[in-house]
């Protein structure tokens, strides 16, 4: 991260090249230290990591709170239902009033893009935006990278076909920009009412023909996005034809493709079942990955990175 925005992680347009290969050094340090019975680290005894969330969330919530777990933070969960929230506070009042908890780390995901910078306007903490609307989620990009260099063994000179609901996805607009800061060759593929025009200028590649998945390295499968779909809206004729000329099958990819997706995946829409469940998917290598990235995240952000973290000092504490 640059000087200025080292305090947040709000896009991945915050991360240099090094900042994101410093992570996921970091996340791999982590992960061979949770290769243990032991599986707490001291490193973050006594601070406090807020997770703010207004969406819906299994994985990205599950993994916040374990990562700040493993690294001994306290932790606490804020959900819209059942908060001040419900009866109409605003996202400042709310910050404010976690604010006073004198916070160190505040992971937010909300609907509407923006809202995390209104939290590190408002507050003093580190800010991670776990997913704002269609615009950001900057710790799936980096799983997803780390994923990829792990199972792939680099990034850099890779193709990766993104296809689907590109249009509503905030993890296509992150994975692009991550993709293309770590040399990665992108294709972005979809019916055109789902791919946004101009996505071009992100760096990436487009194709509307479903067969372009074939000739990529990695084939990174996204979830139609119904509930951010407009009503009326007809972006395809129905689900089903979505599925017969733009669901990832068997048959519409090379033996050795790996296959990715962020989840949560509509089994027979974009994914058929067969391609999830095979031995080149890495879906649940993602999940993994998510925890050990959004350890190396906190750890990050709280030392004011950059740090170099030596496996070794990783492995005294534990
Ligand atoms: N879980 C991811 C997100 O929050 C992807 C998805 O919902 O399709 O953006």
């Amino acid at each position: 991260m640059t000087e200025s925005s080292r305090r947040h992680l709000l896009a991945v347009s915050d991360l240099t090249a090094d900042d994101a290969l410093r992570i996921l050094d970091t996340a791999r340090a982590l992960e061979r230290s949770l290769d243990r019975e032991m599986k707490k680290l001291p490193t973050l005894r006594g601070r406090l990591v807020v997770n703010l969330f207004y969406e819906s969330s299994t994985r990205t919530l599950s993994s916040f709170e374990l990562a700040a777990k493993r690294l001994s933070a306290d932790t606490m969960v804020l959900r819209a239902s059942g908060s001040s929230v419900d009866k109409g506070e605003s996202l400042r009042d709310t910050a404010l009033t976690l604010a006073a908890y004198d916070p160190d780390v505040i992971v937010i995901r909300h609907p509407h893009i923006g809202a995390p910078q209104i939290v590190a306007d408002a507050t003093k903490a580190h800010v991670v935006n776990a997913g704002d609307g269609t615009h950001q989620h900057p710790t799936q990009a980096l799983l997803d990278l780390y994923t990829i260099d792990e199972e792939l063994g680099g990034i850099a000179g890779l193709h990766v076909a993104i296809v689907g609901d590109v249009l509503h996805s905030r993890v296509a607009r992150s994975d692009i920009q991550a993709l293309v800061l770590m040399g990665a060759r992108v294709t972005v593929v979809g019916p055109p009412p789902l791919i946004p025009r101009g996505i071009e200028s992100m760096g990436c590649e487009v194709s509307y023909d479903i067969e372009t998945i074939k000739h990529a390295d990695v084939v990174y499968v996204l979830r139609m996005q119904k509930e951010r779909m407009l009503e009326g809206a007809n972006y395809v004729p129905s689900l089903r034809e979505y599925t017969a000329c733009w669901g990832v099958t068997s048959e519409r990819l090379r033996p050795g493709q790996k296959v990715m997706h962020p989840g949560p995946m509509n089994r027979g829409v974009e994914i058929d079942p067969v391609v999830a469940d095979a031995a080149d998917a890495l879906i649940e290598r993602q999940v993994r990955s998510g925890l050990v990235v959004r350890m190396a995240v906190l750890y990050d952000l709280l030392t004011h990175g950059p740090v170099e973290v030596k496996v070794a000092e990783i492995e005294e504490v534990a």
